[in-house]
């Protein structure tokens, strides 16, 4: 049997040349090559006689070459060879472009199957550049399942199709099965072997599905087991043992009370934090939601238990907001707050770092500069991340690495579709706040077009009389190079505003921007100093200003439905009426229909769905920043159903083995080492 793990340039018909190439693809093992999946299928089974076949249609034929092709030259000079080719029920001609060499392939005489899209009428039919087998030898590449891989220039599929093709029979039998017996047994899983070689060269289609059901099986729930593993070490962990503080005490110092989801999320957290054991919990809750309220009743009791809290956004700005908003809620009880961000210069930094060692501030908010290893908490009770999906998993492990194992509490402002929340954050317990504060009002949502600006305008004058507030979302910080779509850039928008309107105050902030003077817009934008803030999307998380009561997006189609909910959210926070104007000209039908479902519902978790669908869970997330591996062949939207098998079906392995260490789950634990650690190494 083959090493799995020898490199591709060593398998016939692979040099140096093609190695490069298939680097490429990512593939460099013999083991990356037989998992290089196909991306699609080509149905080449039907072989239907020419009086069968009809126009338009992409079909194999089996017929006989009656005459001896022929070479020749269209008037507009492109060379082709024709040839005639029948069988009992019809004549069909043979058209190659640019393929002079076949002339001496086909012979007369000789019947071939031919597979290519037939067209013209029942008089004359034609097929142009089908791919061809004589009959006897039938079998590559017409009359079966063909598979369709990605490819890089210089491999064509035909030749991949050939290296797969060695690649399995150097590997014979010698596949490993990842899956412990029982639970391939269980789930009536294809064994690997066979897997392998039908997913590649499928005998039927039956045997395709029960081959890519098998590996998406494997795929889904090696990585529940990988995540399984890790959530089961974090709750078996210990934690420090907070005192119970009766939490009427905090509420009685707010403006508002909580809403009930609030008093649940904080009571599971207390729960959490005095059970003796560590707490993992994630706050899930649409923008809106006040999920920096039930963060604040958490500092609040581990104040109360002489332990210090950190707070961590992913931006300069919201960790300025959340500091004053903390501030808000926590100063009351002598809580003492401090801000360590990215932008303060070293000597403040130092400062602020020295006072937090030395026990100074009981509350320390701030971006990723907390991380830094100097940043030294003495009595660190509890570690906070809001909008958790745009830090990895290795960030969020990093801060809570900090101190004597803190607490952790993470908010997402993301509703996450359930399924896919049971697998990202399996290792985490979760709460939802799925009750809006009261008061809160749908944000009135429109589509307009261009030729609407003007009377778009007029509103917005109409709202900043009213003492109002305005943001307007660009999607570009610079100017286009490609004048074909016009996006209208921050900059040159905030130009043309502050002459639409020299009466207002027009300010403009972006990611290019000094985190200081932006903060500093930004400060000036809450105090209501500012009347039109135009920005890019560095507003899209966690802003909160209650007078701001327009938000108005340019280019919308060229956001996510996620981003867009995000955004509008920025907006009817206070009590009175607010808006949302999606300025756009969308061409395709696609773009107009998630416009549309921005403008019917308000309903952060249908919209969310929806985005899944449509855009994928990579682009849901940004570029891998849910911290999962990629998939090779499952699908986290689609394979739902087999997503909630494998997920069942790990807990059921890990109840009996929790830390996969008996033989028979050896292989499989290898096999999630490679997952996340050393990517194509380990395999035996
Ligand atoms: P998010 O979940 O998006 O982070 P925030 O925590 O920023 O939401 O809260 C949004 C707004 O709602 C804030 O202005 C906050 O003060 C307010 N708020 C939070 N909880 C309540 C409540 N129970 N009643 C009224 N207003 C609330
Ligand atoms: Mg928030």
């Amino acid at each position: 049997m083959a090493d799995l793990n020898s490199e591709v340039r060593y398998i016939k018909g692979i040099g140096e040349k093609r190695a490069k190439l298939l680097e490429k693809l990512g593939v460099q093992t013999l083991f990356d090559l037989i998992r290089h999946f196909p991306r699609a299928y080509e149905d080449r089974t039907v072989i239907k006689t020419v009086a069968e076949t009809e126009p338009d249609e992409t079909v194999c034929v089996k017929a006989t070459v009656t005459g001896a092709p022929v070479f020749a030259r269209s008037r507009r000079g492109l060379e082709f060879v024709k040839l005639r080719a029948a069988d009992d029920t019809g004549t069909i001609d043979i058209i190659f472009f640019n393929r002079k060499y076949i002339k001496d392939q086909l012979k007369p005489g000789a019947r071939y199957i031919f597979y290519g899209k037939v067209a013209g009428a029942l008089s004359l039919k034609t097929m142009t550049n089908p791919v061809f087998e004589p009959e006897d030898k039938q079998s590559d590449v017409t009359g079966r399942i063909v598979p369709v891989y990605r490819l890089t220039s210089g491999i064509s599929g035909r030749v991949f199709m050939n290296l797969m093709r060695r690649g399995l029979d150097m590997c014979g039998s010698g596949i490993p099965d990842i899956l412990p017996d029982a639970v391939r047994a269980e789930n009536k899983l294809a064994e690997a072997v066979f897997a392998y070689e039908n997913i590649h060269f499928p005998a039927d289609p039956n045997s395709l599905d029960f081959a890519r059901r098998r590996l998406i099986f494997e795929e889904l729930f090696v990585l529940a087991c990988a995540l399984g593993l890790r959530g089961g070490e974090r709750r078996k962990a210990s934690g420090i043992k907070l005192r119970r503080s009766d939490p009427d005490e905090f509420y009685a110092s707010l403006p508002f009370s909580p809403t009930g989801a609030q008093m649940r999320a904080i009571k599971a957290a207390e729960l959490d934090m005095c059970s003796g054991k560590l707490m993992n919990r994630m706050i899930q809750g649409d923008v809106g939601s006040g999920k920096t309220l039930a963060a604040a009743a958490c500092i609040w009791l581990s104040y109360k238990n002489g332990l210090q809290s950190a707070f961590m956004a992913p931006t300069e700005v919201l960790a300025a907001q959340h500091f004053k908003t903390l501030l808000g809620f926590l100063s009351p009880f002598g809580v003492r707050a401090c801000k360590l961000t990215g932008s303060m210069t070293a000597k403040q930094k130092k400062e602020t770092k020295d006072a937090v060692a030395s026990g100074e501030f009981d509350l320390v908010v701030g971006t990723h500069a907390l991380l830094s290893e100097d940043a030294i908490f003495p009595s660190l009770g509890l570690v906070i991340t809001d909008e958790q999906h745009r830090f990895g998993v290795g960030q969020r492990g990093a801060l809570s690495g900090k101190g004597q194992n803190p607490h952790v509490l993470v908010m997402s402002a993301t509703p996450i579709p359930r399924t896919l929340a049971l697998v990202i954050y399996g290792d985490l317990d979760v709460s939802v706040l799925d009750e809006m504060p009261p008061g809160r009002k749908a944000v009135k949502t429109f589509t307009i077009n261009e030729e609407l600006r003007a009377r778009l305008y007029g509103f917005v004058r109409k709202l900043v009389s009213q003492g109002r507030q305005v943001f307007a979302v660009c999607p570009a910080v610079e100017e286009n190079e490609d004048a074909e779509i016009e996006l209208r850039s921050a900059e040159e928008h905030a130009r043309e505003l502050k002459k639409e309107f020299p009466d207002l105050a027009v300010a403009c902030v972006h990611g290019r921007m000094k985190p200081k003077d932006k903060d500093a817009v930004m400060a000036a934008f809450s105090s209501g100093e500012i009347d039109i803030l135009v920005s890019t999307t560095v507003i899209e998380v966690g802003i909160d200003v209650p007078n701001a009561a327009l938000m108005i997006i340019e280019n919308a189609e060229r956001f996510g439905l996620s981003q867009l909910h995000q955004l509008r959210g920025r907006v009817g926070r206070g009590d009175s009426e607010s808006y949302c104007v999606l300025i756009s000209d969308p061409e395709s039908k696609e773009a107009r229909k998630r416009l549309k479902i921005m403008c019917e519902t308000s309903d952060g978790f249908k919209i969310s769905e929806e985005d899944l669908r449509l855009r994928g869970p990579g682009d849901f997330f940004g570029s891998r920043q849910h911290g999962l591996p990629d998939m090779r062949i499952a699908d986290l939207c689609s394979d739902v159903r087999i997503l909630d098998l494998a997920r069942t079906e790990a807990e059921r392995t890990l109840k009996r083995d929790p830390c996969l260490t008996s033989a028979e789950n050896s292989k499989l634990l290898q096999g999630i080492n490679e997952l996340f650690n050393i990517k194509g190494k380990t395999f035996n």
